[in-house]
């Protein structure tokens, strides 16, 4: 029997909603892609505006406090995520009582939800660091002492606690071609 690897491409939509006080930085977008790109990942990232009933409701959730209003699957299946660029107090405040230690930006909902408020010098990292949770990236640090996990061999790398960058270690970069190559016979 021989094993063989077949690599799967999968589609993967991040849909941005800047209604708040900020948008993406200009160096986000190809940052991403570059790191993506350093990992050879199989994803095919769509990069759009979240369309017009998911803004709305999204609006919903804000102004009703229900998370009702966007937990509706519709907007989150084949592999869609949201990122909120600039977020307001509503979604700093769903972050600070998930991580009272989530001081620039968290990931709501695990993976789906990527949710950034930094001052200006900490917004590309810390939109770099939310949106690859979106990848179902972890942290590279203990969530307790928020020093470095072992795995993480680079100082540099954005996903460990308080870094400013636009590097990841290869661990992540490990993480990010993992889960898209499927083993078969
Ligand atoms: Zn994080
Ligand atoms: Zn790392």
């Amino acid at each position: 029997m021989r094993m063989r690897n077949i690599q799967i491409l999968v589609n993967m939509i991040i849909n941005i909603f800047e209604k708040n006080t900020g948008s993406v930085h200009e160096l986000w977008e190809r940052s991403l892609r570059n790191i993506l790109r350093l990992a050879s990942s199989d994803i095919n990232l769509e990069i759009r505006l979240a369309p017009e009933e998911f803004q709305s409701a999204i609006n919903q959730w804000e102004s009703s406090g229900e998370i009702s209003a966007i937990s509706g699957s519709e907007f989150f299946i084949k592999e869609q995520r949201l990122f909120i660029p600039g977020a307001s107090e509503f979604y700093k405040q769903h972050c600070l009582n998930e991580a009272p230690h989530a001081f620039y930006g968290c990931c709501l909902w695990g993976k789906y939800i990527a949710v950034e408020y930094a001052p200006d010098e900490h917004k590309l990292s810390t939109q770099l660091h939310e949106s690859l949770h979106l990848f179902d990236v972890n942290e590279c640090y203990d969530p307790h002492t928020l020093n470095p996990v072992d795995e993480c061999v680079s100082e540099k790398c954005v996903m460990r606690y308080g870094v400013s960058s636009t590097e990841v270690c290869s661990h992540v970069l490990s993480q990010l071609v993992r889960p898209l190559t499927k083993s078969s016979n």
